[in-house]
């Protein structure tokens, strides 16, 4: 193998602490490929020394960082910005209180869903837990020095299966003065899969986004957009792909 220097450490580093995940979302390879995943098996020494002088450092990848009994042994005590994405179903009792001893900067809820009916649709997990999970934290944070550490976001992958939840979010985000990033998937696979409810069979299509549905997915992000409004807040934004229209992570 050939070694390459580089003059400069990165100043920003993404390190997957494990591709395992408590959920198995129907967009995700964790729902039609559900084993195979494991802990990073890279010793916490090595990430550590990499990652103390990053200005950002991430430790998400294709899972749940929470699941990882020692993800927190993987943070530089000198580390700045540090924060990942959970989708906050671990996110209480001892779980908790390490996003705060370890000071986590920010923190990226994914969701991808504005309805308990959508949640269980697309995630299958408990909608109610999630939400109490997420209040939990923002209280514990109103009380913090730093009452705006960690900053946090919500996310959606919008699909087809949860459009019609975009408003049901946007809400929810509002209550909470929290921001959310609608997302787009690239185009993927096709699948009939059991509802993660177990709930019938539910044909998953990817390209069932598509152009006809443009309409729909617009009238969804204006509603979002009034209800944000309504409440004078500017919360929402929209980013990604969706056919021939490129969002940047534009304001709704
Ligand atoms: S929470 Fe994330 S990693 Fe886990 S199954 Fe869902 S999309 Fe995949």
């Amino acid at each position: 193998m050939e070694l390459t220097d580089i003059a400069e450490p990165p100043t920003q580093i993404a390190f997957a602490v494990t591709d395992i995940c408590n959920l198995g979302c129907v967009q995700c390879s964790h729902s039609y490929q559900p084993t195979g995943y494991r802990h990073s098996s890279v010793s916490p020494e090595v990430i550590r020394a990499i990652a103390a002088h990053a200005t950002r450092f991430s430790l998400h990848g294709n899972g749940e960082v929470l699941t990882h009994p020692h993800w927190p042994d993987y943070i530089p005590e000198t580390a700045k910005n540090v924060g990942f994405s959970s989708n906050g179903l671990l996110l209480k009792g001892r779980s908790l209180d390490l996003i705060f001893e370890k000071k986590i900067g920010w923190l990226s809820i994914s969701i991808d869903a504005g309805t308990p009916e959508a949640y269980a649709k697309v995630r299958g997990g408990d909608w109610k837990l999630l939400w109490e999970n997420i209040d939990g934290l923002l209280a514990r944070r109103s009380q913090q020095p730093e009452p705006c550490v960690p900053y946090m976001m919500f996310t959606m992958c919008v699909m087809r299966a949860n459009m019609a939840s975009v408003p049901g979010l946007a809400k929810l985000a509002v209550e909470r003065n929290v921001i959310v990033c609608f997302h787009h998937l690239n185009h993927g696979l096709t699948y009939s899969t059991p509802w993660n409810d177990g709930n019938g069979t539910f044909v998953y299509n990817e390209q069932e986004i598509g152009e006809a549905n443009l309409p729909f997915h617009d009238a969804m992000m204006l509603e979002a957009k009034t209800i944000a409004a309504a409440a004078k807040r500017n919360n929402l934004y929209l980013n990604g792909r969706f056919f021939g229209r490129q969002y940047n992570n534009e304001p709704l």
